[in-house]
């Protein structure tokens, strides 16, 4: 049986915390996986957990994703998560995340959280009574997916580059699954290029909606695997690239938005035996994050916001670099250099430029 030590130890954590409050129905983990770099900076996830064990879990992987996430977007900030164990319905949000809050604040900084899956900002500014150590997307920087669309804009075209020697998208067909928040501003910077957009959703008003903004051609869901595209933009769901979707897709390159793209790390491998090049989530996506950190945690400015933003397209291009001299896949390779920036062996190319 694996302990908790031992799991925590494997991954590399530096603090993992378990947080009780009964008056409040309140059960959390909050992992700090790394303060090498500054603070763990990571969202707070509610979910109802079939298990204790998958709850930790999720704790430390998340957050370990949260310091690669934060040293390849070249942002002074470690990675940590907080999951909350969902309670039965019916529980008061309040004082639930009143709780929260309280825990976050004993930490005395070693842990900034934002919102993610199941929490919201109302949630969120509950949290931010009882401490300061909050970022979220109710202040200064606004909604995310601007920033998101454009960096996942920005690892695109490096990925054309890698593949075709030239950023350009204008020609090329990219299939968007998805037409929610994210996949509705790249379709404006992709409509920009010149590119033409196949789109899907599940939800037909959010596919239409796109259709009549953009000039793009809509398929139904599950055909959006198949269809005869240069690339393949996952902005809805994770797990998406997996054994039965891999041998479907035509796309050359496959970068997009959503979070956790392969269903397991063995298919960053399938992925490039399938001679296709893959930005990974976490450098992709990272846009959000970058802006919001930059501007409401760190004051900086929109221009610098949207330059760090904008560098997503060096880091790809170094994570192929090193996919290359390492013979390894992109997606490990994003972790090998993410690794090397917390070590202090390479900066990041937001600070290089
Ligand atoms: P969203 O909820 O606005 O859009 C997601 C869309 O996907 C919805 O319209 C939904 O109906 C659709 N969808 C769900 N299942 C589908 C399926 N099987 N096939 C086709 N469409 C389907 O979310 P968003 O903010 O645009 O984020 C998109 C993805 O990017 C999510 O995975 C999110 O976690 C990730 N992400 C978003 C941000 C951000 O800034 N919003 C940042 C990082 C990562």
């Amino acid at each position: 049986m694996t302990t908790v030590f031992g799991a925590a130890g494997a991954l590399g954590h530096e603090q993992v915390v378990f947080c009780i409050d009964s008056a409040a129905g309140y059960r959390s983990i909050i992992a700090i996986h790394s303060t090498v770099l500054g603070p763990a900076v990571g969202g707070t996830r509610l979910w109802r957990y079939d298990t204790e064990s998958d709850a930790l879990d999720d704790a430390l992987r998340l957050s370990r994703g949260m310091t690669y996430k934060n040293a390849l977007a070249g942002l002074p900030f470690g990675g940590g998560k907080a999951v909350i164990l969902r309670p039965a319905d019916g529980f008061d949000r309040s004082a639930l995340f009143g709780a929260h809050g309280r825990f976050i604040e004993r930490l005395g900084g070693n842990f900034i959280s934002g919102e993610d899956v199941g929490v919201t900002v109302a949630d969120i500014e509950i949290v931010r009574e009882a401490t300061t150590h909050v970022a979220g997307i109710a202040h200064r920087a606004g909604d995310p997916s601007p920033f998101t669309a454009r960096g996942v804009h920005a690892a695109m075209r490096a990925c054309a580059q890698h593949r075709w020697g030239a950023p350009d998208l204008a020609g090329r067909t990219v299939a968007l699954q998805g037409c929610g928040a994210v996949a509705r501003e790249l379709a404006r910077l992709l409509d920009a290029d010149g590119a033409r957009l196949i789109v899907c959703d599940v939800d037909a008003g959010k596919a239409e909606r796109l259709v009549a903004e953009s000039r793009a051609t809509l398929v139904e869901p599950d055909a959006i695997y198949d269809a005869d595209t240069d690339i393949f933009a996952p902005c809805a769901l994770g797990g998406v690239l997996n054994d039965a979707t891999l041998p479907r897709l035509r796309a050359g390159i496959v970068a997009g938005a959503a979070n956790n793209q392969l269903l397991d790390p063995r298919h960053g491998r399938d992925i490039e035996a399938r001679g296709i090049t893959y930005a990974p989530d976490y450098v992709a996506n990272a846009g959000g994050v970058i802006a919001g950190s930059t501007i409401d945690l760190l004051s900086g400015t929109m221009a610098l916001a949207l330059e760090r933003v904008d560098a997503i397209f060096e880091t790809v291009k170094r994570i192929f670099e090193l996919a290359r001299e390492m013979s390894v896949p992109a997606s490990d390779a994003a972790d090998v250099l993410a690794e090397r920036i917390v070590a202090g062996e390479s900066r990041s190319a937001a600070l290089a430029t």
